[in-house]
């Protein structure tokens, strides 16, 4: 998969990038994250990238011309042009709200472009033209749009084959099939007087499965009502 990344911070998505299972999938070349400083197209002499709004107001607004360019280039570098675009992600409060569905729908996309916002967003002319996607990642205000960028990267690109190794698996994770994971346990079997459940050690993989799939039922019931009612009604 092919990721580009458009911010006014390249240097927050480089280090992210630059660790970890997101480094490793770039070295073995299962996806490849390019980062544009939307300010190095800015066709003002002073390489402004933002104003203030038209009708008056708190804060500044991302003008559109240095995003605009950005993207052609972006598409450019892709060997694509206006009509055959990738999908343009904007990261916004407003979006519809990101989760494992989306997650999983976009890890099949050969190409995603992020455009993350600042201040008090971008010209809304931007999101009606070029713009194909608004994503949120949750009902609070954060400052710039690269942490939303970055999480929503790093959960596409693990869905993706091979990014995963053998050992590490999305399979029985939260939110499959409604449900949240089961509590995991690791060496010692007694920490500080607490005993690693008989079941999870008792070799009986029949008897795990069985212990897992309710402790998985019990902490989804108990802790997010909406997904056990999807789960519940994927039962019936
Ligand atoms: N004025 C905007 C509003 O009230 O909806 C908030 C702008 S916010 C301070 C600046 C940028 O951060 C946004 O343009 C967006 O790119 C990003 N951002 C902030 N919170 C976000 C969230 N929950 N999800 C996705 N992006 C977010």
């Amino acid at each position: 998969m092919n990721i580009s990344v458009m911010t006014l911070f390249p240097h927050m998505i480089e280090s992210y990038m630059s660790e970890s299972i997101m480094k490793r999938a770039i070295e073995k070349d299962i996806i490849s994250v390019k980062i544009y400083n939307i300010r190095d197209f800015s066709e003002n002499k002073h390489k402004k990238v933002d104003d203030y709004p038209f009708g008056g107001g708190a804060g500044m607004v991302m003008t559109p011309q240095p995003i605009y360019s950005t993207f052609d280039k972006v598409i450019e570098d892709m060997g694509l042009d206006m009509s055959t675009k990738p999908k343009l992600i904007y990261l916004s409060p407003k979006g519809r709200t990101f989760d494992q569905e989306y997650a999983k729908e976009l890890s099949k996309e050969e190409n995603l472009v992020f455009l993350c916002g600042h201040y008090e967003g971008i010209d809304q002319r931007i999101i009606d033209s070029i713009v194909s996607d608004e994503f949120s990642i949750g009902d609070y205000v954060l400052t710039g749009g690269e942490l939303p960028a970055m999480v929503m990267i790093d959960s596409i690109s693990r869905l993706i084959p091979g990014v995963l190794g053998t050992n590490e698996s999305f399979e029985d994770e939260s939110f499959e099939n409604d449900l949240l994971e089961y509590p995991h346990y690791t060496r010692p079997r007694t920490f500080n007087g607490m005993d690693v459940p008989d079941v999870i050690i008792s070799g009986n993989h029949k008897k795990i499965d069985e212990w897992r799939l309710n402790e998985s039922k019990k902490i989804t019931q108990e802790r997010r009502p909406d997904l056990w009612k999807k789960y519940k009604n994927r039962e019936k």
